[in-house]
């Protein structure tokens, strides 16, 4: 029966024809084969934590939620084979009963590892890249039902598109990752203010393994939060109070726990234009939305990586996130604050909300047209292709989508 899907904050609900939650690889495959057949098409999802409709959909909506459990691990190359329907706070725990660890992590731990793959999720950290340079390789129910395997050479250039594929490519049932071996983690959080934030950034940017700041709209008051390797700290910061002080291993230390919901548009800057793009992002803020947003914006780092359509795609980056509380209107404070952002040649995030179609999105990826090519070529007929995806990456109906639709009928 038809029932409502709802993501995390609640800014997207739709009713797919029927959400199915297959058990194994093969079931995955009889799906995707089913619906290439009959001319429909397949999204997957993971836990719902997007809040673009990268996964709305009036077709079949797949979750691989049963799909659990580590399939391999080989300790030497601190490498790693999960099933795809693992969040990253499970295979957080099962990969450190192996003695691995992934090199970073975003705010929660909620999503699967796929799902936030898949939109280029990133922590912070300048020399630590988005989540998706953990990808080394895995299998993919392609367009044609077909099951591929993939690795770092072969087909050549394919896991460039992979890493951030958006589940365009096809649904990836199991990921090879490349870890670290398990370490632990000093968090620390500071509070301070906006100059004092200012004066000291690169230093904070440059001295600790992950670092970034919260800025309170409605004070001048920053939250400075750092992550360092037990003894590597740089030691204490004169100009701050210090707040929180724990060491853990990394995995239960690096996110937290967020009951609060919101609705987030993220974009991606070069690191060289962060600090003016902040001072102009923070400028419209109070000039304009203090009055009803007091949410905080959050400034962080990400390393470069060569993803096709990562975040950080071959440049240093800085990320600035906005948010507004869950069910108040975000429109018109996002849409105030995306020009500033696509003015300092932003890329936004794939999993938040942005306004950007494939005419503002092409120019940012130097390898755009690599991951159009690599899609075309693993779902010719658009199994995994939504209005809103062939508007977003500017793939028409093609005459095999077009014949496959009208046999289906
Ligand atoms: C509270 C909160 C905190 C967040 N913190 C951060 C953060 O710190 N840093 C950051 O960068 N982002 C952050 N995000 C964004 C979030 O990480 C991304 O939106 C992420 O993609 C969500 O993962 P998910 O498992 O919910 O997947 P979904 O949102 O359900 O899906 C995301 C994408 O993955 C694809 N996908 C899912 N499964 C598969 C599969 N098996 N094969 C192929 N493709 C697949 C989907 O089709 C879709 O395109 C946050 C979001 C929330 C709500």
């Amino acid at each position: 029966m038809a029932r409502e899907w709802v993501n995390w904050s609640g800014s997207l609900r739709f009713t797919p024809e029927r959400i199915e939650t297959p058990d194994s690889e093969q079931a995955v495959a009889a799906i995707v084969q089913r619906a290439a057949e009959q001319g429909r098409t397949v999204r997957v999802a993971g836990r719902g934590h997007s809040s673009s409709p990268l996964v709305q959909t009036d077709d079949t909506l797949a979750s691989l939620e049963r799909l659990q459990g580590i399939e391999s691990v080989d300790t030497a190359a601190h490498e790693a084979t999960i099933r795809a329907g693992m969040t990253l706070q499970d295979a957080g725990e099962a990969l450190f009963e192996a003695g691995l660890a992934m090199h970073n992590l975003g705010d929660v731990n909620v999503q699967q590892v796929i799902g936030g793959i898949s939109t280029g999720t990133h922590g912070t950290g300048r020399k630590l890249p988005c989540l998706s340079a953990m990808l080394v390789g895995g299998r993919m129910v392609i367009g044609s039902g077909e099951v591929i395997e993939f690795t770092e050479e072969q087909p050549p250039g394919f896991l460039q598109a992979a890493r951030v594929g958006l589940g365009v490519l096809g649904i990836i049932t199991s990921l090879r990752l490349r870890l670290l071996p398990a370490y632990k983690l000093h968090r620390q959080e500071w509070c301070t203010d906006v100059r004092h934030c200012l004066d000291h950034l690169d230093e904070l940017v440059a001295r600790n393994r992950n670092f970034d700041f919260y800025w309170y709209p409605r004070s001048d008051e920053v939250k400075l939060r750092t992550w360092n390797l037990p003894g590597e700290e740089p030691g204490d910061l004169p100009y701050a109070t210090l707040v929180e002080d724990r060491t853990d291993w990394a995995h239960r230390i690096i996110t937290k726990k967020r009951t609060i919901r919101f609705d987030e548009m993220e974009y991606g800057i070069p690191a060289e234009a962060g600090v003016r793009c902040f001072l102009q992002v923070r400028r419209r803020m109070k000039d304009v939305y203090r009055k009803y947003v007091g949410w905080r914006l959050l400034y962080r780092t990400v390393a470069p990586d060569d993803a096709c359509l990562s975040i950080a795609h071959g440049c240093e980056t800085v990320t600035i996130s906005v948010h507004h509380n869950a069910g108040l209107p975000f429109e018109d404070f996002f849409r105030g604050i995306e020009p500033i952002l696509r003015d300092h040649e932003g890329r936004p995030h794939w999993g938040k909300k942005h306004t950007l179609r494939a005419e503002d999105l092409r120019p940012l990826y130097p390898q755009w047209d690599v991951f159009l090519q690599a899609r075309q070529h693993t779902d010719p007929q658009g199994v995994f292709l939504t209005p809103y995806l062939r508007e977003l990456l500017g793939v028409p109906v093609s005459e095999q989508a077009r014949a496959a639709a009208f046999a289906g009928r």
